[in-house]
């Protein structure tokens, strides 16, 4: 088998078994509490099976969101902290997360209008489409939760008229749309990753590896096992903090603990490139309800547009993909809400699926089960001597909350103060971000002049990587570099720099999270077999190893995104 090395420093993270904080699971819950334990000077370790937010993180539907419909859930308490950290998603990483207008048609004025207080209540369990008075109510209280803020627009409604004039390519059975701000997490992968970075950059206390399952324990130890190189070994944890989303009870099952926390629920989403529906919606996300009240959306990505997403039970993540009847379903809302746009199979250049990590179920409609998060401990027994913190829920757009609530509990369990806070703290590439086109033009004529780099190249850099772009200039111009044969907009550096300094281990790592190539549809195999080369040279590959790099990319983009390279 062609093995694949770690860094150098791997090694010596294994000198020393014994750690206070052992976090199982690198998607976005389990890197923002590595982030926010490493920066209070604990010393925690982050494992990850797979590559780091490679699970449910990385099969959102891009919205940092407070949830309008959970409010008629009751969950109150939930949306009004998911619209306060949607805001500071938006000023602490504004380099991938912007205010996103989010536009709802309407189809019927009253519907909905006593299931809200009816499901409050608890008597209503099957949910429907909302009609725009309901929305209305709904919008209200939304606006009021962050009403001094001002970080987004408050909502507006459109009568019919206006409404397709906006949009003229909307159903006209139309009766009229709202639209408020929530906001669009252009590139997940990527933030989960930065959180990790500066994690680490908190000193020598915290490291994280990705590609290492913990698959046991016994006495005082976890087992973890290098996926790289097939190696085991152990470490010995003070606490364990189970962030391992829909794996949470089997990560507790190896652990020798039985557990049925989670009950999760398979959501699939498109990507198409489809310029006449790109343009039907403008800048502004489509939200609308089906008949059963399941969510639709249509969501403008750059030049693409991506359509989401279902709801539906799941018990093994690792078998989520999204089936032919799934885009069906998906063809149908869009014809409900665009009569006049057709789209076709071939028009899917890429799909992917995740789990959400649900509380086990409390209600048979998916919709209706709690977003809300809750950490569950299990105590030590049954020969095993540390706790475990099950991390159970939580949204992407509420992270940051839910990991300096487990971060708090924490430092009580191991008699510690906080030092710092993340509230205010940028993520990343949001670290002295221009504000304001003048700042943005200043900041890339010192980087110019500091690296000797062209501006062009680097508001390339800039918009890809925020203020991070002064790291990848710098290592850039330390040596010779050109652009990619296939690919002029990336360089052969920016790959090593990505392959050497954000943990990449596999291809795909590269080409599905610290870069948009294969979601966006600008792979093929040619270059493919580039950023292969590229990466190999960066991180030592021999010919074998690179040849299964690009043979594993090739069957996982075909298995899992319904991706086949020419
Ligand atoms: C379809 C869909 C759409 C969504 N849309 C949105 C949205 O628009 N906005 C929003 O705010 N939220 C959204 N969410 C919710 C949000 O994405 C998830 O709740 C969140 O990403 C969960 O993060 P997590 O870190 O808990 O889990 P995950 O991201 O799943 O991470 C768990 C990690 O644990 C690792 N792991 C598993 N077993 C082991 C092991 N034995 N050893 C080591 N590691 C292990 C896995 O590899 C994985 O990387 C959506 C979720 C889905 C599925």
């Amino acid at each position: 088998m062609a093995t694949i090395k770690r860094p150098g420093d791997f090694e010596s993270m294994l000198q020393d078994p014994v750690v206070s904080v052992l976090i199982i699971g690198g998607g976005i819950n389990g890197a923002g509490v590595f982030r926010d334990l490493a920066l209070q000077g604990v010393d925690v370790l982050l494992v990850d099976k797979g590559d780091f937010c490679s699970g449910a993180s990385a099969a959102t539907s891009h919205m940092a969101h407070g949830g309008v419909r959970y409010l008629e859930n009751g969950e109150f308490r939930l949306v009004r902290e998911a619209v306060r950290e949607r805001n500071r998603l938006i000023r602490n990483a504004p380099h991938y997360v912007r205010p996103l207008p989010t536009t709802m048609p309407f189809f019927k004025w009253f519907s909905g209008l006593f299931n809200a207080p009816l499901k409050f209540l608890g008597w209503l369990h099957e949910p429907g489409e909302r009609g725009a008075v309901v929305t209305k109510i709904g919008l209200w209280l939304y606006d009021a939760y962050t009403r001094t803020q001002g970080t987004v627009p408050r909502h507006r409604f459109a009568a019919r008229r206006k409404s397709l004039a906006q949009f003229p390519q909307l159903n006209p059975r139309v009766l009229c749309t709202a639209t408020y701000f929530d906001g669009a997490i252009l590139v997940p992968e990527r933030l989960c990753v930065e959180l990790i970075v500066d994690g680490l950059a908190a000193g020598p206390h915290a490291a994280a590896r990705n590609y290492l399952a913990a698959v046991g324990a016994a006495d005082s130890r976890v087992t973890l096992r290098d996926e790289l190189t097939g190696e085991s070994f152990s470490v010995q944890p003070e606490i364990v903090i189970n962030a391992s989303g829909a794996w949470i009870d089997a990560v507790n099952g190896a652990l020798q603990r039985e557990t049925r926390f989670i009950g999760g629920t398979k959501g699939s989403h498109l990507i198409l490139d489809h310029p006449e529906l790109r343009a039907a919606i403008g800048e502004h996300e489509i939200f609308f309800e089906n008949d059963d009240g399941r969510i639709v959306l249509i969501f403008p990505l750059r030049d693409k547009v991506l359509i989401g997403t279902s709801d539906l039970h799941c018990d093994d993540p690792d078998s989520a993909r999204c089936t032919p009847q799934e885009v069906d379903y998906f063809w149908a809302m869009i014809a409900k809400v665009f009569p006049g746009i057709s789209v076709q199979r071939d028009q899917i250049i890429f799909s992917f699926s995740g789990v959400r990590p649900l509380p086990a179920r409390q209600s048979d409609a998916t919709g209706q089960i709690s977003r809300d998060h809750s950490v569950r401990l299990t105590w030590p027994g049954d020969g095993v001597d540390f706790p475990v913190y099950s991390l159970v829920g939580g949204k992407w757009t509420t992270f940051r909350a839910f990991s300096e609530q487990v971060t708090d509990m924490t430092l009580t369990v191991l008699g510690r103060e906080r030092r710092q806070s993340t509230r205010n703290l940028p993520i990343g590439g949001g670290k002295d971000y221009p504000r304001g086109a003048a700042a943005e033009q200043r900041w890339l004529a010192a980087l110019s002049a500091e690296t000797g780099l062209q501006l062009a190249r680097l508001e390339i850099l800039f918009r890809r990587y925020g203020t991070r772009a002064a790291a990848a200039a710098a290592f850039i111009a330390a040596d010779a570099d050109q652009s990619l044969q296939c690919h002029p907009y990336f360089s052969q550096r920016e790959i090593a720099f990505l392959a050497l300094h954000e943990r990449v281990a596999h291809l795909d790592d590269l080409i599905l999270r610290r870069t948009s190539l294969a979601m966006l549809g600008e792979l093929n195999a040619e270059l493919l077999a580039e950023l292969a080369d590229m990466t190999g040279a960066a991180l030592g590959w021999s010919e074998a190893v690179r040849q299964a790099e690009v043979e594993r990319t090739c069957a996982l983009l075909a298995d899992r995104h319904g991706v086949r390279l020419h």
